[in-house]
Order: structure tokens, then C-alpha cells, then sequence
């Protein structure tokens, strides 16, 4: 057993630490303030390769797994972009896996190229506002028509759907009724995002403001034939095979942050001098913050024990919610802890950490709630009865 990054992957994570160091604390409060794309760091990841990471080679993909992407997500958010910099890039790098997977090979080429060389946006629309964590009672139907599918409903939280071209959409094509098994009768679709179509209505929110997320409103929207994902009906199961990798990233993306807090939080305790000391010569002050690194490192190897798992095959559900689940715990303990040892300072602007304790409750939240992972790993893992 070797619990160690390798060669290589401690290579990305210098490469992408370097990349990152481009783009100071004053660059993501602005692009946070503004409520700004963080285009120009978008644009960099994309020409040094890295949107393509987990992509296939002949899409121009470097066709590293699971772990590879985690270790470069980690890079990324603990370097001051906070969550906006993992939300910016992350679609990229599970979002399109129902299309690795399932996709037709000219699908693969229309569809991966441009995401990978980053000349295409794609977002993600599966919430929907009245189905929630519930999601085979999504109400997004599409029709069948000469040639393709008219779509009509809602999706509410569509992230990057201000910048996006594309939508990764699921719908119904069979009312849940109809259906042997709530499962069926969904059907996945990647799509231009038609804007005389689709109206995106910005969300205002908490946090990670530099990436939007938006309530959507579709009608009459024409899909073409060929751009639903795999068969009619199945859209579900696809969706399904991209669950674990996006935990185990909104895991790790967690832990980058949170040791970014962390790190805020040590540098002022050794700074600030009150009664004559620094602050983090009491224990009062030191003891959180060393709780909180406990945290995170057992967090982030949960992360790459799922991030294993996943990679070499084997089942990991269990292994990528736990990782979420702790992840998420820690980042927003950390967090907490980070404001509060800046004393008042903490809760000014000036010092970011604000702005990691805002977004370090989104993580515990989405793309799953933790009520929902915790009766997930009782039903799974302790045979109990299903709850939900
Ligand atoms: C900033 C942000 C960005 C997002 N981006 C996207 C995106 O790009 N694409 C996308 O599709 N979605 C996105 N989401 C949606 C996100 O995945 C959902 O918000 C999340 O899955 C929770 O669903 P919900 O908000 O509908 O909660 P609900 O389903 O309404 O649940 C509300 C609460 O009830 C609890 N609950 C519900 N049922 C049960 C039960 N049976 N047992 C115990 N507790 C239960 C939940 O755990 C939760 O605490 C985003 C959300 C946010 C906040």
C-alpha cells in the first residue's frame, strides 16, 4: 500500500500552483464584487491544457483519471480562488462524461473538442424547482417531432448558464407514471443553449459570485436527433455514471479551499499581537485551528481513496458521499474557524476570508445534500431500510 501523490501528480499540482499564482486575492475579490466571470484564469487553464484533463486524447483530451483531476481541482482552489475557481472549470471535468461514455464518435468530436480547447461553455441542467433532490419527478418534458424533440419546463441553479453555449439537459420522454421504474423515461441531451428559447435568469446568492447560477425557463426549444446522449429513455443511468467523479471533486475542492482558510487563519494568528503576544501563542486560538487541519487531511485522502477506487474500477459510492459528506464538514468548520481568529478583521473583506466562509457552506449543500448522502450510506453500506 502507498498512500503518496506520485511523480506526476505532484507535478500537476506544481504546474497548476504555478498557473493559479497568476491571479491574486485582489483579482478574485474583484471578479466576486463585480460578480464577473473569472475569464482570463477560464482562458489560461484552457490554453495550458487543463480543461481537458480527464477528456479522451483524440479529442485532444490528456486522458488522466479521477485522482489527476483532484489533484489539479485541489491546485486550484487552494490558491485564492476559493470555490469560484473550481466552479469555473469543474462542468469540464465530469459534466461531459455521459458524453465520453455514451456518445457517438462524431458526437465526441463535435461536442468535446471545443470544450476541451475551451471555445465552447457547456452548463448543467438537471435541478429542477419543483422535483429538487427528488429527481426522477423532474416535469422537463421532450416531445418527440419530425427530426428531433421540442422541449418545454424549468431547471433552477443552472450554474455558468450566463456564460454557457451548451446545456447538458435532462428530460423526461415518458411521464414518470408510465414508467416501470421512475428511472426510465428520462432522456439526456446536449444542446445549444438557443437564448431566443431558454430564458436564464441570474440567481442572486450568498457566494461564489464570479460563477453564476440561474433559474431557467424553456419553451418550445428544438433539439435536433443527434444531439441526445445515448438512447431514448436511459438519460437517468448516464447521468448516474457522473455522480461519483463530481463528489469526489466537490470533495477535494472543498479541502483546497479550506486550507487556503487555514493557512489565512495561522499567517494572522502568528501576526496579530493583542496582550502583549501574538494571538496563536494561545491555546485557545491554536487548538481550532489545528482541529481543522485534522479535518481536512483525513477529508482529502477519503477524497483520494474514492478518487482510487474510481479510477482502478471498482465500487465507490459509499467511499465518494463520505467524502463529500467529511469534506464539506471540514471546509465550512475551517472556515468558521478562519473568521474567527481574525476577530473583527474576519468579518471585513479585506482579509478573503469572509469570502471563504461564504462559499464553505455550498459544498455541504450541492450537488447533494448531506440528509441525502447519510441515507444513502445507511441504505448501502448498513442494509437499513430506504428512507426516501
Ligand atoms: C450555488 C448552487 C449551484 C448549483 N448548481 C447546479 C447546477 O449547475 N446544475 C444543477 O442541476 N443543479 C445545481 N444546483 C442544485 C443543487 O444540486 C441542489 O440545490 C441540491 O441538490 C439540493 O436540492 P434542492 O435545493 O432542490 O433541495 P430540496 O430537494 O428542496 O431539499 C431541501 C432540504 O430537504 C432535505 N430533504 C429532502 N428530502 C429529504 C429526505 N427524504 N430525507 C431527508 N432530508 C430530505 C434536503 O436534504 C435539503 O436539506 C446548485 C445549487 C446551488 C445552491
Amino acid at each position: 500500500m502507498e498512500i503518496e501523490l506520485n511523480e506526476s501528480q505532484r507535478a500537476i499540482h506544481d504546474a497548476v500552483v504555478q498557473l493559479c499564482a497568476e491571479f491574486d486575492d485582489d483579482y478574485w475579490m474583484k471578479c466576486e464584487e463585480e460578480a464577473r466571470f473569472p475569464e482570463e484564469y477560464y482562458r489560461l487553464m484552457a490554453q495550458n491544457g487543463w480543461l481537458g484533463i480527464t477528456m479522451p486524447e483524440e479529442v485532444g483530451g490528456a486522458n488522466l483519471g479521477v485522482t489527476e483531476a483532484a489533484v489539479m481541482m485541489h491546485a486550484c482552489t487552494m490558491s485564492g480562488g476559493g470555490y469560484s475557481a473550481a466552479s469555473a472549470l469543474h462542468i469540464n471535468l465530469f459534466g461531459p462524461h455521459s458524453i465520453v461514455v455514451h456518445g457517438t464518435p462524431e458526437q465526441k468530436e463535435r461536442f468535446l473538442k471545443p470544450l476541451v480547447l475551451g471555445q465552447e461553455k457547456a452548463c448543467f441542467g438537471v435541478t429542477e424547482p419543483d422535483a429538487g433532490l427528488d429527481t426522477t419527478s423532474i416535469k422537463t418534458f421532450a416531445k418527440k417531432t419530425a427530426g428531433g424533440y421540442v422541449v418545454n419546463g424549468r431547471k433552477m441553479w443552472t450554474s455558468t448558464g450566463q456564460e454557457a453555449d451548451k446545456i447538458l439537459l435532462l428530460t423526461r420522454t415518458t411521464p414518470k407514471e408510465k414508467c416501470s421504474r421512475p428511472t426510465d423515461g428520462m432522456t439526456l441531451f446536449y444542446t445549444d443553449l438557443d437564448r431566443r428559447k431558454v430564458e436564464v435568469k441570474r440567481i442572486k446568492k450568498m457566494g461564489r459570485n464570479a460563477v453564476d447560477s440561474n433559474a431557467v425557463f424553456i419553451e418550445d426549444l428544438f433539439i435536433p436527433e443527434e444531439d441526445r446522449i445515448g438512447d431514448e429513455g436511459q438519460g437517468f443511468k448516464y447521468i448516474l455514471d457522473s455522480l461519483n467523479p463530481e463528489r469526489i471533486l466537490v470533495g477535494i475542492e472543498a479541502i483546497g479551499f479550506g486550507r487556503d482558510a487555514l493557512r489565512r487563519a495561522a499567517n494572522y494568528a502568528r501576526d496579530r499581537v493583542v496582550f502583549g503576544r501574538p494571538i496563536g501563542q494561545n491555546q485557545g486560538i491554536q487548538h481550532p485551528l489545528a482541529e481543522a487541519w485534522t479535518q481536512l487531511e483525513a477529508a482529502y485522502w477519503m477524497c483520494m481513496r474514492a478518487a482510487y477506487l474510481y479510477d482502478n474500477g471498482k465500487p465507490c459510492g459509499a467511499e465518494a458521499n463520505a467524502a463529500k459528506f467529511l469534506s464539506g464538514r471540514a471546509v465550512f468548520d475551517t472556515a468558521t474557524k478562519a473568521v474567527m481568529t481574525h476577530g473583527g478583521m474576519g468579518y471585513a473583506r479585506e482579509f478573503h476570508v469572509e469570502r471563504l466562509f461564504r462559499e464553505s457552506i455550498l459544498p455541504r449543500i450541492a450537488p447533494v445534500t448531506e440528509q441525502l448522502i447519510l441515507s444513502f450510506i445507511a441504505e448501502r453500506v448498513l442494509d437499513l431500510p430506504k428512507s426516501y
